[in-house]
């Protein structure tokens, strides 16, 4: 399965998401950092079912997959909300908190209505975004690292930025807006998965000659 050629003097890593949206943030951040240029995922390669329990096992299988396909170093990022109040979930299944084929919409619905039918609405709001971001290579080698950030879930869906839950993710470091209403830069600055991308271009930075 072929991809387009890295450019001379910098790592080329596959893309292992499917999903366009966090493909667009990983090549904004990725850029803004240098030295790695993301290849587009190829066409024709089916989507990897997440069976795993974990974020780490989920971004491990989906960079395998790529990695195997192409015969290329991939990197995959699997994210999750955690709140507080709902024990944790939606956790490792928040593309499909709200069903097999939910779309961010019926994510953001269920979650905001999962939550007002909690007594106390205000502590039980907390909620915590973690990615882990996982760099397959080659010759069966790996590395990653986990980017979180701090937050509450808000009241109501605001802003028409970003994607997923971003228009009810309020980040502790936003002067009380929601990722939704903040500029691509600003999420990235503070973002779960601007802080795993960093931290793995700071190992991938020690690991190349
Ligand atoms: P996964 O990593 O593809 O399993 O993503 C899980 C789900 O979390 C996605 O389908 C989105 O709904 C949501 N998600 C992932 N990253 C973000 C983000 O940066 N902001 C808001 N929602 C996100």
């Amino acid at each position: 399965m072929s991809v387009a050629a890295p450019v001379p003097g910098e790592l080329g890593l596959v893309a292992a998401s499917a999903n366009p949206d966090k493909v667009v943030e990983i090549r904004e951040i990725l850029s803004s950092i240098g030295g790695v240029r993301l290849l587009g995922r190829p066409a024709g390669v089916p989507d990897v079912p997440e069976t795993g329990e974990t974020l780490e096992d989920n971004a491990r299988l989906k960079a395998r997959a790529i990695m195997t396909a192409t015969g290329m170093a991939a990197i995959a990022d699997d994210t999750g909300l955690h709140v507080e109040a709902l024990g944790g979930a939606p956790g490792v299944w928040s593309a499909r908190y709200a069903g097999e084929d939910a779309t961010y919409a019926d994510n953001v619905e269920k979650l905001l209505r999962e939550l007002a039918a909690l007594p106390d609405r205000g502590g039980l709001r907390r909620a915590r975004f973690r990615t882990v971001a996982l760099v397959c290579f080659p010759d069966g080698t790996e590395l990653w690292r986990e980017g979180a950030v701090e937050g509450r879930i808000a009241d109501m869906a605001r802003g028409a930025g970003g994607f997923g839950y971003d228009s009810v993710f309020v980040p502790d470091e936003g002067g009380g807006r929601t990722f939704a209403e903040m500029g691509a830069e600003e999420k990235h600055a503070v973002s779960h998965r601007g802080r795993a991308l960093r931290a793995v271009a700071d190992l991938l930075a020690l690991r190349q000659p």
